[in-house]
């Protein structure tokens, strides 16, 4: 490990304070203004470890980890960009560029697979805000400490949590709620926490919400996971941090209560873990018993070389991580600026895999984490004389779908699950006429638009909430 990055200390950057970093002198006017004006409506937020270890700054603007954390100009429609600009810049009505900022995270759809509307659990049929509950097995807890992160990624979708949409966050005063939704629910057996980054907490804070799950009550719990990308952006968390070694015990009193401790690592390119210290951080999680998953989305402009995968995953694998998931990009945020055809996607997916030994073929993808569940596009196939995506779900919110092959019409242009149609003729997909049990679940694949403010809370994220 250089020293260097051992001995950095934390400095988050944002908005306001990034023309102090000394990387921002050089950076050409236009871009400078980008980030100014498009942050507005995106989260922005970096750390001087991204900006000094992560980011080459001979290759800027194409540099995928600084278009990760930078928000660029591309990323909304020129007539918006415009308006914008002139509002910001203009500095003179401060409402109606309050005003516009909304208009645009609205049209953004921040709360994609009906987060807000189907999958908030219920007693007596209050919503229980810091919860989530969409697959049988598996409940999402968001504590209220974790929902920022070590940087914002410009893709996210849970960036709602991080603009002061307050009406839209998922967050939990306390994990009572959660040990006591869980001792009604035997049929659940994981809890992932998320955020945000649940690591951005500290070891006695992330503690105690962990510690009430290893109760002789709470039995049925089996695998207890944390979804982080400090992993990636901040790997200090794990070797110099203050508590790091805290962290460490507390992974390991989880895998002594005979429980797993999983820790779901987002990354999204190789350069991530071409760092000493981010390796060191990886050997430090699977020293205690814990397992480390590798997952991240497939982003254009940013990691669409099959090479940059099977190097991420080849080097997981020899650090002793697991190579899990390679995401779509979901339909929020400023999707248009980085999604790419799904059948692009599958030849990603499809060479990086063929580059890698079996160890690294547990991976899974690409899969999108749409309404009716987690469906991966297994190929494309001629049947019968028509050509077609293969697809099965990996997981849904009705279980008898899992693994049920079924196949859309083969479209170029589709880049998610609600552009694709059903092939052979048919009018719906097999899942479009079995309900899931919900009594609002309408009976086709359709984008959700969000629910009332008064209804529930909302938002999750595009990696750490990905369950499968
Ligand atoms: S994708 Fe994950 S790490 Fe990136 S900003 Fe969103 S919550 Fe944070």
């Amino acid at each position: 490990m250089t020293t260097e990055a051992a001995s950095v200390k934390f400095k988050p950057y944002i908005r306001q304070t990034i023309a102090q970093a000394p990387q921002w002198a050089a950076m050409a006017p236009e871009l400078r203004e980008a980030v100014q004006v498009v942050s507005h409506v995106l989260p922005f937020r970096t750390n001087a470890y991204v900006m000094e270890h992560l980011i080459d700054w001979n290759n800027i603007p194409d540099d995928p980890i600084f278009r990760l954390t930078f928000p660029h100009r591309d990323m909304l429609p020129a007539h918006e960009y415009a308006r914008l600009r002139e509002l910001v810049l203009g500095r003179a009505d401060q409402a109606a560029l309050v005003k516009l900022v909304r208009e645009i995270r609205m049209r953004m759809n921040p709360h994609p697979a009906g987060q807000m509307t189907h999958n908030v659990p219920r007693v007596n049929d209050a919503p229980l805000k810091g919860l989530q509950h969409k697959y049988k097995e598996t409940v999402l807890f968001f504590p209220s400490a974790g929902q920022t992160c070590h940087a914002y990624c410009t893709f996210c979708f849970r960036w709602p949590q991080f603009v002061g949409m307050d009406d839209m966050k998922f967050d939990a005063r306390e994990s009572n709620e959660l040990a006591g939704y869980l001792k009604q629910h035997p049929e659940v057996t994981d809890v992932l926490i998320t955020g945000g980054d649940p690591l951005i907490m500290n070891t006695r804070s992330l503690a105690s919400y962990i510690e009430p799950l290893l109760v002789p009550e709470l039995a049925h719990i089996q695998n207890i996971r944390i979804g982080t990308k400090s992993v990636a952006y901040w790997p200090q968390r794990f070797v110099t941090d203050a508590d790091a070694d805290d962290l460490l015990r507390l992974f390991e009193r989880v895998v002594a209560s005979g429980k797993n401790m999983a820790i779901m690592g987002h990354y999204n390119h190789a350069v991530e873990l071409r760092q000493p210290i981010a390796q060191q951080a990886v050997k430090r999680i699977v020293g205690t018993g814990a397992t480390l998953r590798m997952q991240g989305p497939l982003i254009r402009h940013i990691n669409e070389d099959p090479k940059s995968w099977a190097e991420l995953w080849q080097t997981g694998v020899r650090l002793g991580a697991i190579p899990y998931y390679m995401f779509v990009e979901r339909d929020t945020g400023p999707r248009e600026y980085f999604q790419l055809p799904l059948v692009k996607a599958h030849e990603i997916f499809q060479a990086a895999y063929q580059m890698v030994s079996g160890l690294a073929r547990t991976v899974r993808g690409p899969s999108m984490s749409a309404f009716p569940g987690k469906v991966v596009i297994d190929g494309v196939a001629h049947i019968g004389g028509e050509k077609v995506f293969a697809l099965q779900f990996l997981q849904a919110r009705n279980a008898d779908w899992v693994r049920k092959p079924f196949y859309a019409r083969y479209d170029e242009q589709a880049t998610w699950m609600d552009d694709l149609r059903p092939a052979f003729g048919r009018d719906k997909f097999f899942f479009e006429t079995e309900g899931d049990g919900h009594p609002s679940t309408p009976r086709k694949v359709i984008p959700l638009t969000p629910a009332r403010h008064d209804e529930d809370g909302g938002a999750s994220c595009a990696v750490h909430s990905n369950v499968a």
